[in-house]
């Protein structure tokens, strides 16, 4: 049997210099990568794409010192993304 893993939501993302952001993120899942927390799916583009509705969620979390990573997945209820000290960044990292 197939189990359903409720992933979290990316409820809000203000990089929208993103190909994936036009009113919120339009990706299907991101990963989060290393350094500071940063969306390895950010994509420096003017081209738009993705789904038709911004309905984003985490797919993949490489930052396993956030309280939130389990075996690197998150499991916040739902994470927010906007420029840091990368262009696009977890705002919801919380140090373990
Ligand atoms: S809240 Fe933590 S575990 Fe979830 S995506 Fe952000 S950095 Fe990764």
């Amino acid at each position: 049997m197939t189990q359903m893993l409720e992933m979290p939501r990316v409820q809000d993302c203000s990089v929208t210099g993103c190909g994936y952001n036009h009113d919120g993120c339009h990706a299907f899942a991101i990963t989060i990568g290393l350094g500071n927390s940063q969306c390895d799916t950010f994509f420096d583009s003017a081209d738009k794409g993705g789904l038709d509705t911004a309905s984003a969620q985490v797919g993949a979390c490489k930052r396993t010192e956030c309280r939130h990573n389990e075996g690197l997945e998150c499991h916040a209820s739902a994470i927010t993304v906007a420029p840091g000290l990368d262009a696009a960044d977890c705002q919801t990292f919380t140090m373990a």
